[in-house]
């Protein structure tokens, strides 16, 4: 059967699109009605004219060059993939459009069909889709902007605080005074608490947080763990229960270590009477580690609204208390940023449990056992100072770091840059212990300062690197156990413990 022009000619009539037919020269042979709509011509006005009266008057040369490319290798095809493509009204007025060629064979001619479509809207939606990602981009540029210089800029007058706090309480010799210094410092301790959830918080939201994938042994984690919760977990008499494990996992060992710290201490903190117990086994997935506790438990009402920002059970907002409902927020962002599984099961008045699903480390084991016996090796004669060197480039927090250590009674000899830590390094032979900042002036590093020291001193020396904040690529330094991490504003406690853990070891 073959189709009576009459009907061809009433279907490319009707058709949503403005259709024209041209021939081998370009010359517009047929025009649909729907061409008047869009190019403000009848259809009579443009047949027996060139096609390229209906494009702006800068595309016609070229296209009569690609118009002689297609006639001669036809095939349907939308016409300039990849482009932008403009048409012109009557009236001048450009538009976006999008046309889709198709050849007809006419005896020995070959006729190309045109479907025009304008895609005006189509190109604004994309427009302001880019604008707008464009300015979602900016903005998120600004706040880690933002966030840098804020942690930065507020983390090192915290950290002055809490030094000098630090050593204010080991100096003062009334009970008055005493009281006083305790609640300045419990008030230190909640704000930078605070401020490094809000940080976090931000940090990880903006995007300014790149994961760095590895393998690592979970041991490690949970080794860190034990060391800095032990403390909390005996003072309110609970059973801190670290399991042994030689598993390993691949994902991101700070940010993993972070999301645990949180469950970690909220378990601490919500049990007062029992055990709070730290595992990890296989599962098909990789590896389930698991912080248990025997506290107060979660209501099952309240259970799907805990990972939400600013959610405390039972605390009206804006009451003060110990925590911001922040915690569990942060680690429901870690978990989302490294594509990890959490969930959490729990029974009022018996505990809680949190899983944390990490996948299983690619590589087998084999550095670790190597890495632990790296130990450091005994520098320094009992009943003789230890010798500190203190690296930080920041005059104010450098003062109050070396007077808080020298009333602890170590010997301390400040840098304060990369190039002053390696000559020290090179005039000293008794270092015992370096406590670098990990951002130094030139782009230089704390980690380049430890690694010249255990050039000198045997890959072991004990190191503390202290960082402003959790980005930087540490990547390079490998963490062992002669090696502590921890973030500004550590607290003067706490800086001597870790020292005190490292000299003894
Ligand atoms: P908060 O700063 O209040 O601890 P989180 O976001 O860490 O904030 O936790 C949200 C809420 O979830 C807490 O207020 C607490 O009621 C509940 N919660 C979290 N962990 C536990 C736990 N291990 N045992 C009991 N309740 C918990």
């Amino acid at each position: 059967m073959t189709l009576s022009s009459e009907l061809v000619r009433s279907v490319l009539q009707s058709a949503p699109d403005a259709m024209i037919i041209i021939d081998g020269s370009g010359t517009i042979l047929y025009a649909n009605r729907q061409v008047t709509a869009l190019f403000g011509y009848q259809p009579a006005e443009v047949v027996g004219s060139p096609v390229e009266m209906l494009m702006p008057e800068r595309f016609r040369g070229r296209h009569v060059t690609h118009r002689q490319g297609y006639t001669s290798s036809v095939r349907v095809r939308p016409m300039g993939a990849g482009l932008e493509l403009f048409a012109r009204r009557r009236d001048g007025r450009e538009f976006p459009v999008e046309i889709s060629l198709s050849p007809i064979q006419q005896q020995d001619e070959v006729l190309v069909a045109a479907a025009i479509r304008d895609v005006t809207d189509r190109a604004r939606v994309e427009k302001e889709l880019r604008d707008a990602r464009a300015a979602a981009d900016r903005a998120n540029l600004s706040k880690s902007r933002f966030l840098a210089t804020a942690s930065h800029d507020l983390r090192q007058p915290l950290q002055v605080l809490s030094l000098l706090n630090g050593t204010l309480r080991r100096l003062a010799d009334s009970e008055d005074v005493n009281e006083v210094l305790e609640q300045q410092e419990q008030a230190l301790g909640t704000m930078s608490r605070l401020l490094n959830a809000l940080l976090d918080i931000s940090k990880l939201e903006s995007g300014a947080i790149m994961p760095d994938i590895c393998d690592f042994p979970v041991a490690q984690l949970l080794a860190e763990l034990r060391l800095e919760y032990a403390g909390l977990a005996a003072n309110k008499g609970l059973d801190f229960v670290v399991e042994t494990t030689g598993l390993r996992v691949r994902s991101d060992p700070t940010l993993i270590g972070q999301a645990l710290k949180n469950l970690v201490a909220n378990a601490i903190k919500y049990t007062s009477a029992g055990s709070v117990t730290l595992s990890a086994r296989k599962v098909s997935q990789g590896v389930r580690i698991e912080v248990r506790d025997t506290g107060r438990g979660i209501a099952p009402e309240h259970l799907p609204f805990i990972f939400e920002e600013f959610y405390q059970v039972g605390v009206a907002t804006n009451t003060s208390r110990d925590g911001y409902g922040l915690g569990l927020s942060i680690v429901q962002r870690v978990v989302r940023l490294l594509d990890l599984r959490i969930d959490v099961s729990s029974r009022p008045g018996e505990g809680s449990t949190f899983g944390l699903e990490i996948p299983a480390a690619q590589a087998a084991a084999a550095a670790d056992a190597a890495l632990r016996s790296q130990r450091a090796p005994a520098t320094a004669l009992a009943g003789k100072a230890r010798h500190l060197l203190l690296v930080e480039d920041d005059s104010g927090v450098r003062n109050a770091t070396r007077l808080f250590l020298k009333g602890e009674g170590y010997r301390v000899t400040a840098a304060a840059s990369h190039a002053e830590a390696l000559q020290l390094i090179k005039e000293h032979a008794d270092i015992d212990l370096v406590i670098s900042d990990y951002h130094l002036d030139g782009g230089r590093t704390g980690a380049e300062v430890i690694s010249a020291a255990r050039e000198r001193f045997g890959a072991g020396h004990p190191a503390i690197l202290v960082t402003g904040d959790t980005t930087p690529a540490m990547a390079s330094l490998k963490r062992d156990d002669t090696l502590r991490l921890t973030s500004k504003p550590i607290n003067a406690d706490d800086l001597v413990g870790l020292i005190q853990g490292l000299l003894q070891s």
